[in-house]
């Protein structure tokens, strides 16, 4: 822990951390060292975790990196803190990301940029982009995230660590903020699969406190003798002959589709042609979500408020415009947009239908297949404030990580080396829902 505390301070720059709760990790670790000295301690013992500062742990500030949050102090831990802390796992602090999750790059954060290790001038990915870095640059062990659209896999890839979103349902999100309930789910990033695999087996499962989270049993994902399984893998071929991909990411995936083959998978390359339609769907669903998820912002009932205030209308309208930023702003009125009388058939009902088809077509290739493959994201990590003014731009960086949330599939994004610039490289795995236990074995044994 102590060693982690001064790497802290000597990679202060990369902006990674929001606060570091350097008494309460000291005392828990005092508390985990005591247990293991007696041979009671938890499976976490000795792992050093931050967390998205979205996630709420009892006595500490979360503010999901937005002025509205500045001040709040969380009155209860959510489920996965508890299940960290009952495994004597040691939080060691929250971490930076987009405001309210809401972006891709953290460069919406009210506490700015997170900067990618590789290159101090480049974006750390997003929206768990402070997570991604923390666990680059050895900050901590390894590091939760939340995943809506990408969050953690696409901030993993941009720093070369492993991001895995489970199924939806998988994880309670209890405690954690919402940005978009039906899409939310919180994930990992870590440096080894049996990390990854460990940290799900103590946050899955049934939750009372959320209701969505599955009865399905979790599984047992730490590894075990396996036979050499022979996987199916479709590639889906819009994905990889997309004109927007980068030519080196291309590469290192066909690459590894060789690998794969030599190896004695079946690797056949499938069309998806819903592929144009997966960011708009997202954006106008998840925009919907958030739209009333952050209704209760209001500066009354907690958070940032306007203090020169006439009225309880004022009240409310200055303190949202002054407590929210831009990103948030306008995902708050476009969703409001969508779900307005006269228009709700024509965009969120609409994207609603969508949702049901991509979900049939990706259980459909599910059926013949065991996983499927994709880039995680269309670039490596670009660079600070070269997407930010054109939201299109930032919006298509999504179009490959959109897909397992809208259809509730785990994903996992794995390294894949650095390009001719040493920046990181990355490929996704898609499997079927539940099957993070097939997903992780075979993720350990593609690196
Ligand atoms: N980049 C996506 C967005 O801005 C994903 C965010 C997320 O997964 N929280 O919505």
């Amino acid at each position: 822990l102590e060693h982690y505390f001064i790497r802290i301070t000597e990679y202060e720059h990369l902006n990674a951390f929001n606060e570091v709760f350097f008494s309460s990790a000291r005392e828990q670790a005092a508390a985990v060292q005591a247990r293991m000295i007696s041979g009671r301690a938890g499976r976490l013992a000795g792992m050093v975790i931050g967390i998205k500062d979205n996630i709420c742990y009892k006595g500490h500030k979360v503010t999901a990196s937005s002025k509205m949050l500045e001040d709040f102090v969380s009155p209860y831990s959510s489920t996965v803190v508890e299940r960290l802390l009952a495994e004597d796992a040691v939080i060691i602090g929250r971490l930076n990301c987009d405001e309210f999750a809401m972006g891709g790059s953290n460069e919406t954060s009210f506490y700015g940029p997170v900067k990618n290790a590789a290159d101090h001038t480049r974006v750390s990915g997003g929206s768990s982009g402070g997570s991604a870095v923390a666990v680059q640059a050895g900050l901590c062990l390894a590091a939760l995230g939340t995943d809506t659209g990408g969050s953690v896999r696409q901030p993993a890839a941009f720093c070369g660590k492993i991001g895995l979103k489970p199924t939806y349902g998988r994880i309670s999100r209890y405690g954690v903020i919402a940005y978009a309930s039906s899409f939310d789910q919180v994930g990992t990033i870590t440096s080894c699969v049996d990390d990854a695999a460990l940290l799900l087996e103590v946050l899955a499962g049934a939750d009372d406190y959320d209701s969505t989270v599955s009865q399905v049993p979790v599984g047992s994902y730490l590894p075990k003798p396996t036979t050499g399984q022979k996987r199916r893998i479709a590639v889906l071929r819009e994905t990889i002959e997309s004109e927007a991909l980068d030519p080196e990411i291309r590469s290192a995936i066909m690459r590894s589709v060789d690998t794969l083959k030599a190896a004695g998978h079946q690797v056949d390359l499938v069309s998806f042609d819903l592929l144009d339609y997966l960011v708009p769907a997202y954006y106008i669903l998840t925009s919907a979500e958030a739209s009333s998820n952050l209704s209760r912002y209001d500066g009354v009932h907690y958070g940032y408020r306007n203090k020169e205030a006439a009225g309880l209308n004022e009240l409310y309208k200055r303190s949202r415009a002054e407590g929210f930023g831009e990103e948030v702003k306008k995902r708050i009125m476009l969703g409001t947009f969508v779900l307005s009388a006269g228009y709700y058939d024509a965009y969120y009902q609409k994207a609603q239908q969508v949702r049901q088809m991509i979900r049939k077509q990706v259980d459909k290739i599910l059926s013949a297949y065991d996983f499927i493959l994709s880039p995680v994201s269309p670039t490596p990590a670009f660079k600070i404030g070269e997407n930010i003014k054109d939201p299109l731009v930032m919006y298509m960086e999504d179009i490959f990580t959109v897909l397992a949330p809208l259809a509730g599939n785990p994903a996992i994004a794995l390294p894949l080396g650095n390009n001719s610039e040493e920046l990181p490289l990355s490929v996704q795995f898609l499997a079927k829902h539940f099957d993070e236990e097939g997903l992780l074995s075979f993720s350990r044994h593609f690196l």
